[in-house]
């Protein structure tokens, strides 16, 4: 928790989301501190982008040891930030680490300069691509994952030659300045620096002369950044929001689905973007995946030495919560475990509904919490249709026995990544993009498309000899528009 950074004071205080009790104080970066770190990060970019991509992996790979070797002493403050888990935080370090490894390792046959053909008509020309970094990409990022979320930009652009200013979450500031103090022990230049502070602090940044931003966080913030970025024609990759849903096949494995939406549904107390907030089911086994979810669910423990997922990290968070169970309530669904009255002021107990109306908040806004929607459907078509119906496009799943059905499901879905017979299957791929549609933002992070994400692609063309049709000239010769005259019908006169 943070206290009043937002109103001009110059700390703020974090406290562990378990008891209250204070963490660190962190200074709130002024409009001026934000801009002198842009400037001392323009100036190592420079050097940064001068490293050739071996010397750059050299640093990274270096950079992910250091972490590696601490591992647990930076899941420790994950922890403590967030409130999660140990045993969650320090697989949320595996995860990131495995994309910063791959992100160091495949810069260079990604984004190295290649000939491309240049085709018939040039073949005077050597035509090569090379990606470019930006220069200073300036992040902001969440508190639900405050290592995983935000070195899904940070790994990818440092990998792709920029330098980074983070702003972390108000709520998470002490695992990024963990992160930050160890890339200074791997590299004494200022290639990733930490600026902390509210959403005043993330806005300074956007307009600090970055030249790319990478934001994750809610659509709404997003919004407002995007607005702070159309100022300057800055760049943006926006990785929102979701309202990811599941979809049951009467054919599924249902126990493996009823672990699976527990553990999308419920673990890290449902704040995960790309966790499991609906579930469309074919109404043939509908009360056997309910009775399966509910078994589940009553296995959690909240309390006590070793809860299955910690409180709320937001305080907040619980009035939301609280009010779209109420919500579907009032408007017919009916809560097969748990309701409003799992809500207590830090915790929230596992909430199981059904038949809640599609057009309530429940299944059509971000509830963040550990609740699940389950409805049922009379048909595949009709879950893909309800699935497809919010305005939010990250994440969804589909379980089935039959590959070429989920497959097709897949293809229908309206969402930047769909797992069969998993949730969260994607997480851990380095080489799989990721990100959103609609309403969960646009850009990638991850893969190749992460590491192009963060370049420029940057074209050379090169004369290597004179052509034989001299048509750059403003002295074209008849003779040379009368063969251009022939070429055209030749070349783009047949219709296949
Ligand atoms: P948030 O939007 O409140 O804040 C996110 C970050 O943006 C914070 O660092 C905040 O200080 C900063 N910020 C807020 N307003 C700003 C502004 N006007 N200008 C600049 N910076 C600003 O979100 P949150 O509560 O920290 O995170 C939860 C949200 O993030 C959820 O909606 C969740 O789904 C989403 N999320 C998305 C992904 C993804 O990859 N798509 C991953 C994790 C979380």
């Amino acid at each position: 928790m943070t206290l009043l950074h937002d109103d001009g004071t110059s700390v703020l205080t974090t406290t562990d989301p378990r008891d209250g009790s204070p963490i660190a104080s962190y200074p709130v970066s002024s409009a001026d501190d934000v801009r002198h770190a842009v400037y001392r990060a323009r100036e190592a970019a420079a050097w940064w982008a001068g490293l050739a991509f071996g010397e750059r992996r050299r640093v990274l790979v270096a950079f992910k040891a250091a972490i590696a070797r601490d591992a647990k002493a930076l899941a420790a403050t994950i922890a403590r930030e967030t409130g999660k888990p140990d045993g969650d935080a320090l697989l949320e370090v595996m995860l990131t680490l495995g994309h910063l490894d791959w992100a160091a390792k495949n810069a260079e046959p990604v984004l190295k300069r290649r000939k491309v053909k240049a085709g018939l008509v040039n073949y005077n020309q050597h035509a090569t691509l090379g990606y470019v970094p930006y220069g200073v990409v300036g992040v902001i990022g969440p508190w639900n994952y405050p290592f995983y979320t935000p070195m899904g930009s940070i790994s990818y652009a440092l990998a792709a030659g920029n330098a980074v200013v983070f702003k972390p979450s108000e709520l998470t500031p002490g695992t990024a300045v963990w992160v930050a103090d160890k890339w200074r022990e791997v590299c004494d230049r200022p290639v990733l620096q930490v600026v902390t502070g509210g959403r005043a602090t993330g806005a300074n940044l956007v307009r600090a002369g970055v030249d790319k931003v990478a934001f994750t966080g809610s659509t709404a913030s997003a919004k407002k950044v995007m607005a702070a970025c159309s100022e300057t024609l800055t760049p943006l990759v926006a990785e929102c929001g979701g309202k990811d849903a599941l979809i049951v096949a009467t054919d599924a494995d249902l126990d493996a689905a009823a672990d699976f939406i527990a553990f999308g549904a419920l673990g890290n107390a449902g704040q995960t973007c790309v966790g499991v907030e609906r579930v469309y089911v074919e109404q043939r086994v509908r009360d056997a995946l309910v009775d399966k979810v509910v078994e589940r669910a009553k296995r959690v423990v909240v309390t006590g030495d070793a809860p299955t997922y910690g409180p709320m990290t937001l305080a907040t968070q619980t009035g939301v919560v609280a009010a779209h169970v109420e919500d579907a309530l009032a408007r017919g669904g009916k809560a097969v475990f748990g309701g409003p009255e799992s809500v207590a002021e830090r915790t929230v107990s596992p909430i199981v509904l059904v038949d809640v109306p599609e057009d309530s908040d429940a299944v059509q806004r971000e509830t963040f919490g550990p609740t699940v929607v389950i409805n049922a459907v009379a048909d595949l078509d009709e879950a893909v249709a309800r699935a497809n119906a919010t305005d939010y496009g990250l994440g969804a799943a589909v379980f089935t026995k039959d590959a070429r059905k989920g497959e097709r499901i897949a293809e229908q879905l309206r969402a930047g990544v769909v797992t069969i017979n998993s949730v969260l299957g994607f997480a851990a791929i380095g080489a799989l993009p990721f990100g959103g549609v609609k309403g969960s933002g646009f850009g990638r992070i991850h893969g190749a498309d992460g590491l192009r994400e963060f370049s420029v692609p940057k074209s050379i063309a090169r004369q290597t000899r004179k052509a034989a049709l001299n048509l750059l000239t403003l002295e074209r010769s008849p003779k040379d528009m009368h063969m251009v005259e022939r070429m055209i019908p030749m070349l783009h006169g047949k219709a296949r």
